[in-house]
């Protein structure tokens, strides 16, 4: 379905939990989320019901968010569900790997075509400080499994952070020199707990360029745009919502786990979904995508008008 500026409307990125086993230092407070009872997170039924009346109204590919997707309990179940929903041409998972050892097989098996993995550092101490909770080891190993589940085309996402992680642009980037990973910076987004940060931990994504001469355009997908290096066997990817606008190609919608449509990751503006079923839950779709503002107007000086932060949003 088109919005009111021409785009198509492709992309659902559905939140199955607002809770992490990490506290990355942007996204959550060192105590995490004030949790919600269960009963206020949609549950497996709603969630399907939700997909089904996106692919009625468009979306051809749908992403499992969260917080950490995998924290919430039996997920492969729910993957086998979507799946099966016919019209889904794309069911893909964003994760910090740390569980993948545990579920990449089950995952794989109940249909899930790919991964994004977020690995902000390849350094452990950096990587201890930076999600407070997590251990390299453990996303590596996540790599590892993801791997001999038999996942290609994984997308590995780091987000740039000055003064914490630009030093390791190379290193990060390295990683698509003998796999098939599409290594992608992601310009840091002032939201949430970030929202106050110093300017100068908001880096432009040309960092990537300015430390790696060698690499060469390679197109764009979506709203990366990506870049080879020669010889190298993956890409590298720049995600930039700070420094080139990309809202004319946005093609997403967003569904929070307490069932929340957000037509804009950076807008106040949100649509209860729970509680309608059938037509009317269509309707409310098909109106969350005509309300889809043209652009965001955040800058580092002017933060997310979003209500909600990243872990309760997906990303
Ligand atoms: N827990 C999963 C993970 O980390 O991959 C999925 C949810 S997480 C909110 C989704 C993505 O959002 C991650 O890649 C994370 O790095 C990114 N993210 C969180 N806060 C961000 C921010 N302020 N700016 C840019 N990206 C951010
Ligand atoms: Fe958790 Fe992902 Fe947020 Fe890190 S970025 S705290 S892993 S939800």
């Amino acid at each position: 379905m088109l919005d009111t500026q021409g785009r198509a409307i492709r992309y659902l990125r559905l939140s199955v939990t607002d809770r992490c086993n990490y506290r990355c230092l942007y996204c959550m407070g060192e105590d995490g989320v004030a949790k919600l009872p269960h009963s206020a997170i949609l549950t497996f039924e709603e969630l399907e019901e939700i997909a089904r009346a996106a692919v009625a109204c468009g979306v051809k590919k749908i992403r499992l968010t969260g917080g950490e997707p995998l924290v919430r309990r039996d997920l492969p179940r729910l993957c086998r569900r979507l799946r099966d929903i016919p019209g889904l041409e794309e069911l893909d998972m964003t994760t910090n790997a740390s569980l993948l050892p545990q579920y990449a097989q089950a995952l794989k098996a109940a249909g899930l075509d790919r991964l994004n993995i977020s690995l902000d550092s390849l350094a452990e101490d950096t990587f201890a400080c930076l999600t407070r909770r997590g251990t390299l080891k453990e996303a590596l190993a996540g790599l590892e499994a993801a791997e001999q589940a038999g996942f290609t085309g994984t997308k590995l996402n780091a987000v740039l952070i000055g003064g914490m992680n630009d030093r390791e642009i190379p290193t990060l980037a390295a990683l698509a020199r003998d796999r098939d990973y599409s290594v992608r910076f992601i310009e840091l987004m002032p939201i949430g707990e970030c929202a106050r940060w110093p300017r100068e931990r908001f880096l432009p994504a040309q960092a990537v360029l300015d430390a790696l001469p060698g690499l060469e355009p390679a197109g764009v997908s979506g709203v990366t745009e990506l870049y080879r290096m020669p010889g190298w066997v993956g890409t590298v990817g720049l995600i930039r919502p700070m420094s080139h606008h990309f809202c004319a190609a946005c093609d997403r919608i967003r569904v929070t786990a307490d069932g929340m449509l957000k037509p804009c990751l950076h807008s106040a503006l949100e649509l209860p979904l729970r509680g309608l079923h059938g037509q009317a839950l269509e309707q409310a779709i098909r109106q969350g995508i005509l309300s889809k503002p043209q652009s965001h107007h955040m800058d580092t000086c002017r933060p997310s008008q979003s209500l909600r932060g990243m872990n309760e949003i997906g990303g």
